[in-house]
């Protein structure tokens, strides 16, 4: 099974791409509209340059070839959302050429990115139709990717991990889900590919594609012939439906856009500076502080800024101490760190540098990672937490059996941890006297 996508991104800029009419806030249909997004004969385009930055960070993120210059093209065909009757698009030179993006290990294509303006949207009435053109001229990228994704529900993994770093890059709102509309190609093996338009939502691509996946199964089990088609999916029967035989690139008519001429794409990629994804981010940190590439990402999917926080300590400590922190105390504090971590990065720097140092031992600097963290003073803590110690070890020295049990499976410490929870009346985390169990059996051991 093959599968390849085309995705196309709606951009957040504030104009439409080729008029100022404003792209969102829009209260009733055909309200954001002008003689320009209309197709008025005599009305001229002229480039909103935000599009082009959103379009050059996106190709960087996909790791396409950008071009330095850049044209556009008109791309001819009739139908009644489309105004002008030919849409502008890049078709010799899109914004991004020939990427890649790594799903885990594996490497999809990326074989282009390119900037265009969106038809208006129509819906039926009736016998007839209704068209919005608030729609009419808004900027988008498509993204399209080489047929390397083998099955629906990688389609779907793939699309949320691109979203997510598309969400880093630029600033998506968080509708966007819906704001992007793919087309799904698929082939079974040797076979013509079918291609579902306009699909809205990860789920409805994983469900379109595994219809598909079973419909063309059947006919070509039955002895029949996939057909080279564009299909639509039905969001409720949560079928696809054939809408017509598919046109083939080559029965557009594209001819180059001589309102905009040439675009210095150069001049502008040379002033953008772009947000690293945290897919990028994980994959750097794996490289450059030798961490295992499963706990990288754990770190980045957790939160960047906590990824920024164990960079920033291992530029301080050795990288192999700053990640025993990062996933040791740190991480168990996160909920609470999170949202005050500018004021407390410098006071955790201190405290794991004096155990560099030598100047404490790990337990020491374990509970001062926790007292800074929580806002509790460290002697107190550490009461607390011999008193903790105490409770467990006249617990275990009450049910001697439990070492024996705990040397065949990690099971039996939940005994003394029930015993320990209930004497001490919920004055502990649970998560406190399971680590603390834990650390006093292992000891025992
Ligand atoms: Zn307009």
């Amino acid at each position: 099974m093959k599968i390849g996508l085309e995705i196309h991104v709606q951009l957040p800029t504030r104009s439409k791409m080729f008029c100022s009419c404003p792209a969102t806030g829009a209260s009733g249909p055909n309200e954001h509209i002008c003689p320009g997004c209309m197709g008025m004969p005599g009305t001229r385009p002229s480039l909103n340059k935000e599009a082009v930055v959103i379009g050059i960070k996106l190709a960087r993120l996909l790791n396409c070839t950008v071009p330095d210059v850049a044209w556009f093209s008109r791309k001819i065909y009739f139908y009644p959302d489309l105004c002008r009757h030919y849409q502008i698009t890049q078709y010799e030179t899109p914004i991004g050429n020939a990427g890649e993006y790594y799903l885990d290990k594996k490497r999809i294509g990326i074989t282009r990115a390119h900037l265009e303006e969106d038809p208006g949207s129509m819906k039926k009435s009736g016998d007839g139709a209704l068209i919005d053109y608030n729609r009419s001229v808004m900027p988008l990228v498509e993204i399209v990717t080489d047929p390397d994704i083998s099955s629906p529900a990688e389609a779907r993994e793939f699309l949320k991990a691109l979203l997510n770093d598309i969400r880093h890059v630029v600033d998506l709102p968080d509708d966007g889900e819906r704001s992007i509309r793919v087309d799904c190609n698929i082939s079974m093996a040797g076979s013509e590919r079918c291609e579902v338009k306009n699909v809205t939502g990860l789920k409805n691509v994983e469900r379109a594609l595994t219809f598909e996946a079973v419909r063309q199964t059947k006919v070509i089990k039955s002895g029949g012939k996939i057909s080279r088609e564009t299909r639509h999916y039905d969001e409720e029967r949560k079928v696809t439906t054939a809408a017509r035989k598919k046109a083939f690139e080559g029965d557009y008519a594209y001819i180059g856009e001589p309102d905009l001429g040439a675009i210095n794409v150069k001049k502008i990629a040379d002033t953008i500076t772009t947000k690293e994804s945290p897919l990028n981010m994980a994959i750097r940190l794996q490289k450059e502080y030798g961490i295992d590439e499963k706990i990288a990402k754990q770190i980045v999917n957790t939160s960047v800024s906590m990824a920024a926080l164990f960079e920033h300590l291992a530029r301080k400590i050795s990288a192999k101490n700053a990640l025993m922190w990062i996933t040791g105390p740190i991480s168990s504090g996160w909920k609470t760190l999170e949202s005050q971590i500018n004021e407390k990065r410098d006071g955790i720097t201190d405290i794991v540098i004096q155990y560099e140092k030598d100047e404490i031992n790990r337990t020491e600097c374990s509970m001062r990672l926790k007292a800074f963290i929580f806002g509790e003073d460290p002697e107190n803590m550490k009461k607390n937490s011999a008193d903790l110690d105490a409770l467990i070890k006249k617990a275990i020295d009450e049910n001697p059996s439990v070492i024996s049990d705990y040397k065949k499976s990690d099971k039996a410490a939940n005994r003394i941890i029930g015993i320990v929870m209930k004497e001490s009346g919920g004055s502990y985390s649970s998560s406190d006297v399971v680590e603390a169990t834990k650390r006093i059996l292992n000891g025992m051991i």
